[in-house]
């Protein structure tokens, strides 16, 4: 029976994992175990990421994860703040790949950014390097001769980290339209030259995806102008950071968004909300689960190879805002239990 490793973290994190594990035991049958992370692990053991917690992520098939993040810790030393929880676990599991849709579920017209009708053809899948980049690359601040202050972020990717994260592109690809746009800058960016090359080489081995290229800078207008003609995109840290919150804006409340970060193919991932711990409504039962219900259903499709259950749980939710189910971040008065009760009904 595959173990599902449930880490509920801090906040709202408990109150939606809770949901979703039963969204899980609904489908199938799998062994859960919990363990705490982030400023809950802080309390109980003096750190946020424990040994324990690590070695059942180590263990699992697979990670649902809640949410991180305590303002009563903001003032501790950075290795020891509950964020620090999801950098260690993401190194540990070599979770290179972060995978997240945007998809505005019909009826939540009015909760996105865009016109209805350019809202509703929204449904994209944003595919981004999680591991290289200017965010860990050699880093550095000194005085110019002048004596001015000056700071420098290399970016920098070797071809085999383009290659594995390129092909976790074309996997995710064969899985929907078959589409592929990789995003770089390769006018003006050597990484972004690297970058190209490497993805057209691997394309040689997925004759069926059609693969395009494009400059972030047109992506980002073409994500607002004309969402609909993306399938997958394929893209660095750095431009998929930006990329994949500013798609996520136009599918609506930020409680409907789940993510997962992968490892490579059919290998153990991390299923999170794109949330977080939301600690101005911790404790008051109206989050909205959905988020990580959405997880719960991508960690089926991509770490237990349950593509049919994880359609069910995705129906479920879409059938549960049409026939109505809000809650307070979609403009209804639902409790996070009975949105996951509407989410369950659905399922029947
Ligand atoms: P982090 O730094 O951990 O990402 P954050 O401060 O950026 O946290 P969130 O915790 O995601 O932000 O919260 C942002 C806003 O969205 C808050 O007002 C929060 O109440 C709301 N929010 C977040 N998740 C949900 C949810 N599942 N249901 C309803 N509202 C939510
Ligand atoms: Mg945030």
């Amino acid at each position: 029976m595959p173990l599902i490793a449930i880490l509920p973290g801090d906040g709202i994190g408990p109150e939606v994992t809770r949901e979703a594990r039963r969204v899980l035991e609904r489908v199938g049958d799998f062994t859960f175990e919990e363990a705490p992370v982030g400023g809950a692990a802080y309390r109980e053991t003096g750190h946020p990421l424990p040994e324990a917690t690590l070695a059942l992520a180590r263990r699992s098939d697979a990670v649902l994860f809640g949410a991180i993040g305590d303002p009563e810790f903001e003032a501790i030393e950075r290795s020891l703040r509950p964020e620090a929880a999801l950098l260690g676990i993401r190194k540990e599991l070599n979770l290179f790949a972060n995978l997240r849709p945007a998809k505005l579920f019909a009826g939540l017209e009015d909760a996105s950014s865009l016109r209805p009708e350019i809202a509703r053809s929204i449904d994209v899948m944003i595919v981004r390097e999680l591991t290289g980049d200017v965010y860990f690359g050699e880093k550095g601040h000194r005085k110019t001769p002048e004596g001015l202050r000056e700071g420098h972020d290399l970016m920098r990717y070797d071809e085999r980290e383009v290659e594995r994260i390129a092909r976790v592109g074309f996997e995710t690809a064969m899985r929907r339209k078959k589409r592929l746009c990789s995003v770089d800058k390769a006018n003006v960016l050597e990484t972004s030259q690297l970058w190209r090359d490497v993805v057209i080489e691997v394309s040689a081995d997925y004759p069926d995806v059609t693969l395009s290229h494009m400059y972030v800078d047109n992506a980002a207008m073409q994500l607002v102008r004309d969402p609909g003609q993306f399938d997958v995109i394929v893209t660095g840290n750095l431009f998929g950071d930006i990329l994949s919150d500013q798609a996520s804006m136009c599918a609506g409340s930020i409680g409907m968004l789940p993510s997962a970060s992968l490892s490579g193919e059919g290998g153990r991932g991390m299923y999170e909300p794109i949330h977080g711990s939301a600690p101005d409504i911790a404790g008051q039962g109206k989050a909205n689960p959905c988020a990580a219900i959405l997880s719960a259903a991508m960690l089926l499709r991509y770490s237990l190879g349950m593509a049919a259950e994880a359609d069910r749980i995705e129906a479920a939710v879409a059938k549960a805002i049409t026939d109505g189910a809000r809650t307070a971040d979609l403009g209804g008065s639902l409790s996070t239990t009975a949105m996951a009760e509407a989410v369950l009904a659905a399922l029947a």
